[in-house]
């Protein structure tokens, strides 16, 4: 029996990996966690039995303790107890679900404990690639992304028999975007736009923050960023197509021009499941695709003079060392503050820019310089927030 630390357990990719291991016999989720979500939290530990769980917000963690006090199931708290579940001597494999930079020392003890990272966590490698890929490889550490498009890359380059000359036969990575709720907007019809209308993606059911993401394609940003580390690939070399119908979720082209495309129905459950069971390959039900069906595969030019934070995102991971962490910082600040209808839609790149132009950077950070960067680029944005 493998066991499996979920991190995030209470949101979109959490739940839905809990639904894929309910079907495998030879894997069960150990350690789960939330931030503050413990009634969704209590009914996972009682169903799954792991030998602990984890709440980061304290007061939240002794109220699930309480709850929990006629079972055997550890309850910890706080960061550290996220980094107690990455760690735990059980598990195999760790699941990062969390958003955020939240996700970045967790995955990074899970990777010193060598264990296979089944990545979703995106902010990880946007703000620390360099150390994470590094130390990945140092502690052997497998990362294997969860992330649609990344999943499919993985997948295509999978398809590459000769172990050489990988910078001279890959030409580039295609990742393919859905162009979210807003693709084909202009700027001027974007000004008023509401939370609701942002928070309604065409293809994809996902936390708030992503989905945010995806209709300012700063979520495309972030991908190209991941790519970049996860493939060992100069940013010039991936490349963002839009794509409506979210069936290619990415391609590689070689140098040949064939190119290797991975379809499928936009559906989570297969690069998480992927995830956990590669090499090897599961039964999958429910999730077929029907050419027939599907409609016509369409393809577009990303519009990044409306859609700013892509080209943001190209820049930050252009000048290295610490601005993708400000790039990264910034934007999840914004998008708190878009949520809670404090600053408008057009404004969270606009805000994302500043403080990316007001920025020293540090170049080869440490995670702690990550992690000052990050603190820098919100308190920015929160002290321009009172000069909008
Ligand atoms: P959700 O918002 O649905 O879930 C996030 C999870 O992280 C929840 O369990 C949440 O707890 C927890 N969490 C939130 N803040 C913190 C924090 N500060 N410290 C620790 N835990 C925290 O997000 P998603 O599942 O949509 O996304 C998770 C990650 O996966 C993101 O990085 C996203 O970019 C990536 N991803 C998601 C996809 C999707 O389909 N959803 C697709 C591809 C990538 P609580 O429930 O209490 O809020
Ligand atoms: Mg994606």
């Amino acid at each position: 029996m493998r066991y499996i630390t979920v991190l995030g357990s209470t949101g979109s990719i959490g739940v839905q990996t809990l639904e894929v291991m309910e079907t495998m016999e030879n894997a069960r989720p150990d350690g789960l966690s939330t931030y503050s979500r413990i009634e969704l939290l209590e009914e996972q530990a009682r169903r799954f039995k792991p030998d602990k769980v984890c709440v980061v917000r304290e007061d939240k963690a002794k109220e699930l303790k309480a709850k929990l006090s006629d079972t055997d199931i550890k309850v910890l708290s706080g960061p550290e107890g996220l980094v107690e579940l990455a760690e735990s001597e059980k598990s195999d494999t760790v699941v990062t679900g969390i958003v955020g930079i939240a996700g970045l020392i967790p995955t990074l003890a899970a990777i010193k404990k060598g264990k296979r990272i089944a990545l979703a966590n995106k902010e990880t490698l946007v703000t620390a690639g360099d150390i994470v890929m590094s130390e990945a490889k140092a502690y052997g550490s497998e990362i294997i992304p969860v992330d649609s498009e990344h999943s499919a890359v993985f997948q295509c380059l999978a398809a590459r028999v000769n172990k050489e000359d990988y910078e001279k036969e890959v030409d580039a990575i295609v990742l393919t975007a859905s162009g979210g709720p807003f693709f084909g907007r202009t700027r001027e019809s974007l000004e008023n736009v509401t939370r609701a209308q942002a928070l309604a993606h065409p293809n994809w059911e996902m936390g708030a923050k992503i989905t945010i993401d995806s209709a300012t394609l700063m979520n495309k940003g972030l991908e190209v960023l991941e790519a970049a580390h996860l493939f060992n690939m100069p940013l010039d070399k991936v490349e963002v197509l839009v794509h409506r119908q979210s069936i290619i979720h990415s391609m590689v082209r070689f140098c040949d021009n064939a190119t290797i495309a991975q379809l499928g129905v936009p559906d989570m459950k297969l690069p998480i499941q992927y995830a956990i069971t590669y090499p090897k390959r599961m039964i999958m039900t429910n999730n077929e695709l029907d050419f027939l069906t599907c409609g016509p595969l369409t393809f577009d030019k990303p519009d990044t003079d409306t859609f700013r934070c892509l080209a943001l995102a190209y820049r930050a991971g252009g000048i290295g060392g610490t601005m993708p962490a400000v790039l990264n910082g910034a934007n999840e600040e914004a998008v708190a503050l878009f949520l809670q209808d404090k600053i408008r839609f057009l404004e969270i790149a606009d805000v994302v820019e500043a403080a990316m132009n007001s920025h020293k950077v540090v170049t080869n950070p440490t995670v702690d310089d990550i992690l000052s960067a990050d603190k820098w680029a919100r308190e920015y944005v929160l002290k321009s927030l009172h000069k909008i």
